[in-house]
C-alpha cells in the first residue's frame, strides 16, 4: 500500500485524501460543462493499491440520512474521495489533465461488474431535473433534492444515457431505480473507467463540475458520504 492521508478541513467539511498516485479525470472547458480525460487506469484490476473502501473515509455520519446509489456503497473502492486535491504531475498521463479539488465522491465498480448492469438509485426525494450527455461524463442524471432544508442538486455521473428511466419533472422517491451506469471506455461514460460520480451541489443553481480550482468553491458543494449510512 502506498501512504495514504486524509486530513479533515473544517469550515468546508472536506476531505483532503492525499493519495501519491492519484489519477486525474476531468478537466473543464470555460463554459462549466465538465469534461473527463479519458485515461483513467482500469480500477479493477490496476491501481488498485492507490485506493481505500469508502467505508474507511467515512468519518461521522450526519443526520438527514440519504439512500445508498449503488449497492454495497461502503464497500466500494473510491479513487477520489470529496475535496480530494488531483495534481497534474502525479498522473501517469501526460495529456488531457487537470488541476483541481474533486466535488463529488466517486464509487468505482469491480472486474466481475463489467459486463453486467450497475444499477443507480436515487438518493432522495425529488424531482428529475434533466438528463443529458457531457464531455467527461457521458451520460449523466440531475436530480432537485433537500438536505435539512437546504436546497441542493444531485449530480449522478457515468451512466448510460439510454438508460436512464425517468423523465424531467418525473418525481422520484428516494431508492427509486434512475437507470444504469454506462459501459467502460465507451461513449456511454465518454471514455472513462465505469464507475459513479456523486457529486451534490448546494443551491437550485446548475454546476455540473466536477473539479473546481479553490478550496472555496468546494463548499459549494456538498460532501455527501456522512449522508449514507453504511
Ligand atoms: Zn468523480
Amino acid at each position: 500500500m502506498r501512504p495514504h492521508h486524509i486530513i479533515h478541513v473544517s469550515g468546508v467539511a472536506a476531505f483532503l485524501a492525499v493519495a501519491s498516485s492519484a489519477v486525474l479525470a476531468y478537466a473543464y472547458p470555460s463554459n462549466n460543462v465538465a469534461v473527463a480525460a479519458p485515461n483513467v487506469p482500469v480500477i479493477s484490476n490496476e491501481v488498485v493499491t492507490s485506493t481505500v473502501p469508502l467505508a474507511e473515509a467515512l468519518e461521522e455520519v450526519k443526520e438527514p440520512i440519504f439512500g445508498l446509489p449503488i449497492s454495497n456503497a461502503f464497500d466500494r473502492v473510491t479513487k477520489k474521495t470529496f475535496g480530494l486535491e488531483v495534481h497534474p504531475e502525479t498522473s501517469p498521463v501526460q495529456n488531457d489533465r487537470f488541476n483541481g479539488f474533486h466535488v463529488g465522491v466517486d464509487f468505482e465498480t469491480t472486474a466481475a461488474e463489467a459486463d453486467t448492469e450497475v444499477q443507480i438509485s436515487a438518493i432522495c426525494d425529488g424531482p428529475l431535473i434533466s438528463k443529458q450527455f457531457a464531455k467527461g461524463y457521458g451520460g449523466y442524471a440531475l436530480q432537485s433534492c433537500e438536505l435539512d432544508g437546504e436546497k441542493v442538486v444531485v449530480l449522478y455521473g457515468h451512466m448510460d444515457l439510454e438508460r436512464i428511466e425517468p423523465e424531467p419533472k418525473d418525481r422520484l422517491k428516494r431508492g427509486d431505480l434512475i437507470g444504469v451506469l454506462g459501459e467502460g471506455y465507451s461513449s456511454e461514460t465518454d471514455g472513462v473507467r465505469k464507475h459513479l460520480h456523486l457529486g451534490v451541489h448546494r443551491g437550485t443553481g446548475i454546476d455540473i463540475r466536477g473539479y473546481v480550482q479553490t478550496t472555496s468553491e468546494v463548499s459549494g458543494w456538498l460532501d455527501v458520504l456522512p449522508y449514507l449510512k453504511p
